[in-house]
C-alpha cells in the first residue's frame, strides 16, 4: 500500500518502537481492507520511559519564560497551516470524517495554537492589598508538572491540540496517548511539534490500547495530572484511579444533546442546524444533536422537511468531496449504533428514515450506517437518554416551552444544547434554565470556538473546562506570595 505509514512512539526526542515490538493497525473505516498505519502497542515499560523523559524535561522547561514557551506553540500553528491539507486528507482516510470537516478539525488546532501562544504573554496573576503595612500580596500561576493527555478518535487533531498547547505554554511537559483508531493523525501531529523544535522530552507520544498504555499512564505515580476526553465508562475508571493516586484529573465525556424548535422558530434555519448537528461527522461528536424537541404546532411540517433533507444526504468515504456523511469509525461503534436501532424498535419508536447498516457503491468493506430519524420517541426511552454516537436523531414532541426545557434537562449529561425561537424572553430563559455547559440560541449544538470555555455539567465532566482562559485553571496551580519589605 503506497500510503501506508509506520508510526512510532516519540519519547525524549526519539522515534521508537514499543520495547516488546508489538504493533496495532489502523484501517480506513470506509474501506477496511486498506491499512492506513501500524503503530506500537505500548506497555507499562514504554509508559515508564515516557514519564521519566517528561519528568527530566520538566525541570528545565518550567524555567523557560512563558512568552518563549509560547513561541514554540506559535510555530506549531504555522506548521499546521502548512500541513493542513495533508493532515486533513490523512484524517479522512483514517477515521472517515468528510474532508471539509477534517479541514475544520485541523483549523481548530491552528486557532488553538495562536490563541494559546498569546496566553504566554499573559498568564495573569493578581496583586491584592495586604492586611499588614509594608507587605505586598500577589498570586502567580505555576505549572502542574507531568501531564498525561488521553484523547478520543473523533477530533484526532483538535482535541490533542486543545490539551497539549495550553499545557505546554503553562510550563508542563506532556505525554499524549491517542486513540487506537487514529495513530497516524497523532503521529503526524507530533511530528509537527517535533519540527517546531521543542526540547527533547517536553512532548512525548505513546501509542497503544487504552486498557494497557492508557491505564499504565493513569496509574503511574509520577504523572501529576490526567486530562481525559472520551466515554463516560472510561472516564469513571480514570476518575477513580486518579482519586486513589491523588492526581489532578480533568474529564470531558459523553453528551445527549438536544435542539429545541419552538413554534415561532425560523424553520429553515432550524432545519440547517438539525441536519448539521445530527449528521455531521456521522453523529460521532460529543456535541452532536441526538434529540430534537419539536413544538407540536410545527412538528409535522418540520419532520417532513427534515425527512426530505435527510433523504438527500450522500454517504461515502470521507476523502470523496461528494460525501455528506462518512463512515462509522469502527466495527464496535457500528454494532453499538445497530443495537440502539433494535432497542428503539423494541421500545416502540418509529424509524422514519434510515435505520440500517448501509452499503456504498464500490466499497464492499465500509462501516456505513444510514442517516436515521426516529419518530414518536418518548423522554423515558433509552434512545432518548443514552449516548448513541452515530447518525441517529430522536424526535420528541413537546407542548410548551417549559416542557421542552424540562425534557432537555432530563438526562444524566449536560454538554451542549440549542433552542430556535424568535422570542427573546424565551431565548434568555433557556440560557438561564438549561443545564448544559454550552447553549446555542438559533444555532446548532455544534460549533465551539477555541477562545471560549468548552465542557459540560452533570455526568459530562467534572467541573473543569477546556479552551478559553478557563483551561489555565486545569494546567496551572495558584501560588500565593507575601512579600515583607
Ligand atoms: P473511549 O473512552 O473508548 O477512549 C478514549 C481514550 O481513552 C482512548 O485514547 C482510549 O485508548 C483511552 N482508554 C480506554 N480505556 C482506558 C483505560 N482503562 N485507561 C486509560 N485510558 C483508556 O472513548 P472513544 O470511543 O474514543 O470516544 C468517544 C467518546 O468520547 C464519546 O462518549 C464522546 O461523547 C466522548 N467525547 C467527549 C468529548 C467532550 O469534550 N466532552 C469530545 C469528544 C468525544
Amino acid at each position: 500500500m503506497s500510503n501506508f505509514l509506520t508510526c512510532r512512539n516519540y519519547i525524549a526526542g526519539e522515534w521508537v518502537n514499543a520495547a516488546s515490538g508489538a504493533t496495532l493497525e489502523s484501517r480506513n473505516p470506509a474501506d477496511r481492507g486498506e491499512v492506513v498505519a501500524t503503530c506500537p502497542r505500548s506497555a507499562a515499560t514504554d509508559v515508564e520511559t515516557a514519564v521519566a523523559a517528561a519528568r527530566r524535561a520538566y525541570r528545565s522547561w518550567r524555567l523557560i519564560p512563558a512568552p518563549a514557551r509560547a513561541e514554540y506553540v506559535q510555530r506549531v500553528g504555522e506548521l499546521l497551516r502548512q500541513y493542513k491539507e495533508e493532515l486533513a486528507l490523512l484524517m479522512s482516510r483514517e477515521m472517515g470524517k468528510p474532508l471539509a470537516e477534517a479541514r475544520g478539525d485541523v483549523q481548530e488546532g491552528i486557532d488553538c495554537a495562536y490563541y494559546s501562544a498569546g496566553e504566554g504573554r499573559r498568564l495573569f496573576g493578581q496583586t491584592t492589598p495586604s492586611e499588614m503595612p509594608n507587605k505586598f500580596a500577589m498570586t502567580v500561576r505555576m505549572p502542574v508538572g507531568v501531564c498525561a493527555l488521553i484523547t478520543p478518535w473523533n477530533f484526532p487533531v483538535a482535541i490533542p491540540c486543545w490539551k497539549a498547547m495550553p499545557a505546554l505554554v503553562c510550563g508542563n511537559t506532556v505525554i499524549l496517548k491517542p486513540a487506537e483508531d487514529t495513530p497516524a493523525c497523532a503521529t503526524k501531529l507530533v511530528e509537527i511539534f517535533a519540527e517546531a523544535g521543542f526540547p527533547d522530552g517536553v512532548i512525548n507520544l505513546v501509542h497503544g490500547v487504552g486498557e494497557e498504555a492508557g491505564k499504565a499512564l493513569v496509574e503511574h505515580p509520577d504523572v501529576d495530572l490526567v486530562s481525559f476526553t472520551g466515554s463516560s465508562e472510561t472516564g469513571a475508571f480514570v476518575a477513580s484511579t486518579c482519586g486513589r493516586t491523588h492526581k489532578r484529573v480533568c474529564l470531558e465525556m459523553g453528551g445527549k444533546n438536544a435542539q429545541i424548535v419552538m413554534e415561532d422558530a425560523d424553520l429553515q434555519l432550524a432545519l440547517d442546524g438539525a441536519v448539521w448537528g445530527a449528521f455531521g461527522t456521522a453523529g460521532q461528536r460529543c456535541t452532536a444533536t441526538s434529540r430534537l424537541l419539536l413544538h407540536r404546532d410545527i412538528k409535522e411540517k418540520f419532520t417532513f422537511m427534515l425527512k426530505e433533507r435527510t433523504s438527500q444526504l450522500r454517504l461515502g468515504p470521507g476523502t470523496d468531496s461528494d460525501t455528506d456523511v462518512g463512515p462509522i469509525v469502527n466495527e464496535k461503534q457500528l454494532q453499538r449504533v445497530s443495537k440502539y436501532l433494535d432497542i428503539a424498535r423494541e421500545e416502540g419508536a418509529k424509524v422514519l428514515i434510515g435505520g440500517e447498516v448501509a452499503a456504498v457503491e464500490g466499497l464492499q468493506n465500509g462501516y456505513f450506517f444510514q442517516p436515521t430519524i426516529l419518530d414518536f420517541v418518548t423522554p423515558q426511552m433509552r434512545v432518548a437518554r443514552e449516548e448513541i454516537f452515530g447518525p441517529v436523531v430522536a424526535l420528541i414532541e413537546v407542548r410548551s416551552f417549559e416542557e421542552a426545557i424540562a425534557i432537555l434537562n432530563d438526562t444524566p449529561y449536560g454538554l451542549s444544547s440549542s433552542i430556535y425561537t424568535r422570542d427573546i424572553n424565551r431565548a434568555f430563559t433557556a440560557m438561564r434554565d438549561i443545564e448544559a455547559g454550552i447553549t446555542y440560541i438559533n444555532g446548532p449544538t455544534i460549533g465551539a470556538e477555541v477562545h471560549l470555555p468548552f465542557g459540560g455539567v452533570k455526568q459530562t465532566g467534572n467541573g473543569h473546562r477546556e479552551a478559553g482562559t478557563a483551561v489555565l485553571d486545569v494546567f496551572t496551580d495558584w501560588k500565593t506570595v507575601y512579600v515583607d519589605f
